[in-house]
């Protein structure tokens, strides 16, 4: 009886549909399922942040409707934080935005910023949120394909002139989700450019800034030369502090594109519940060394999984960063992980579920417990990869 939209019809089928049932009914036949899908931290937010939420609740002004930008005192801590972290200056004034978690500011910035039949360029494979909030905006999505012999970085001379030339926005994401890839310095210089040059907005996901290993460290886009004229950053306090379930996060940047994406959020939401911003101030200003710790626990389950996967006949690379691990796999990458969890009772993702450069590849998520990955690779023995 109620038709949905167009632009609703056009958002692609939820591919993990059938996994979902399929680990469901494992679940229900006493097979103990080891979970490699989700990108959600299994490890507790730490008990400073908790503290500051605990007292910042109590207090009256803190109950009653936020600013729509953040409070100050929250993004002076994001400038802090950008500034010790990335070296980077901020305005507080006028180059932060707090937003509901960066998917809220990702899947708003188009509708900003795009007209019917704008293009997007968008990461193949990448967070399904790029493509979908170019749908919802009514734009077109030209998919940029993240290629292995390009070590995942988008190949821009690839993009034909009359696509680049008509393009509002380009979204990247690195540290890369699902690819785990990272942008060297040179290929974000020649980005910032490239669209500088086409007056296209460069909106970088950095949501896995803080998670890398061995020394690496992430740059902000925003480190680099120019790099203001066109760049908004979004990050988040989900990954780097294990607050997924709190929705807090920012965009920082270009003042002209934070006041667009603003003028879409005063009209659809009222801003950040402020004992939640007073959390993530705590976080922020907090020690770093809970960022470390962090990292230090992935490294150790990256090397316990990479290792393990390459003893069992599964070549993969150690990533550098983000707590996934992209694995190149034979054929069709659902009928794998269909394989892989009748089998095994191990759950990954398929790499089509996350646009059709995917296929071929299977992401298995760091966000489970040594002694789980020691209990699924023992599972792996004798499964032909
Ligand atoms: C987890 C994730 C986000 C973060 O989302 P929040 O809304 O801040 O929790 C954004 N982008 C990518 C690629 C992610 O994986």
């Amino acid at each position: 009886m109620f038709k949905l939209s167009e632009r609703m019809e056009r958002i692609p089928p939820y591919l993990f549909a059938e996994i979902d049932a399929m680990k469901n009914r494992k679940i229900q036949e006493g097979v103990e399922v080891i979970d490699f899908g989700v990108g959600d931290p299994d490890l507790p937010t730490p008990k400073h942040i908790i503290e500051a939420m605990k007292l910042a609740v109590e207090k009256v002004e803190r109950q009653k409707y936020p600013s729509y930008e953040g409070m100050l005192k929250f993004r002076e801590s994001v400038a802090n934080f950008y500034r010790r972290r990335k070296g980077v200056k901020l305005n507080p004034e006028n180059e932060v935005v707090a937003l509901i978690g960066s998917k809220e500011g990702i899947a708003h910035l188009p509708l900003a910023f795009v007209n019917r039949g704008d293009i997007v360029l968008v990461p193949d494979p990448g967070y399904p949120v790029y493509f979908a909030s170019t749908l919802l905006a009514d734009g077109r999505a030209y998919e940029i394909p993240l290629k292995e012999e390009n070590n995942f970085l988008p190949d821009l001379e690839s993009i034909p002139d009359e696509i680049a030339s008509r393009a509002k926005i380009m979204f990247l994401n690195y540290p890369n989700n699902p690819t785990a890839a990272i942008a060297d310095k040179d290929f974000i210089k020649e980005t910032i450019d490239f669209c500088i040059d086409r007056k296209i907005i460069l909106a970088h996901d950095a949501a896995y800034s803080e998670i890398t290993f061995d020394g690496y460290r992430a740059p902000s886009f925003l480190e680099f030369n120019n790099a203001f004229e066109v760049t908004i950053e979004f990050n988040s306090l989900s990954k780097t502090y294990n607050m997924t379930g709190w929705r807090i996060g920012f965009a920082c940047g270009n003042s002209e594109i934070l006041s667009g994406l603003l003028k879409v959020k005063t009209n659809v939401d009222s801003g950040v519940f402020e004992a939640i911003q007073e959390a993530a101030i705590a976080a922020m200003d907090g020690p770093d060394e809970v960022i470390e710790r962090n990292c230090e626990i992935y490294r150790k389950r990256r090397d316990l999984l990479v290792e393990g996967l390459n003893d069992v006949g599964l070549d993969v690379k150690k990533p550098l960063a983000t707590f996934y691990v992209w694995a190149k796999v034979n054929g069709n990458s659902i009928e794998f992980v269909k394989r892989l969890l009748d089998i095994t009772g191990i759950v990954a993702t398929p790499g089509v579920g996350f646009g059709k450069s995917g296929e071929g590849y299977v992401r298995f998520a760091l966000t489970r417990d040594e002694n789980t990955i020691k209990e699924a690779i023992n599972r792996l023995k004798d499964f032909k990869f």
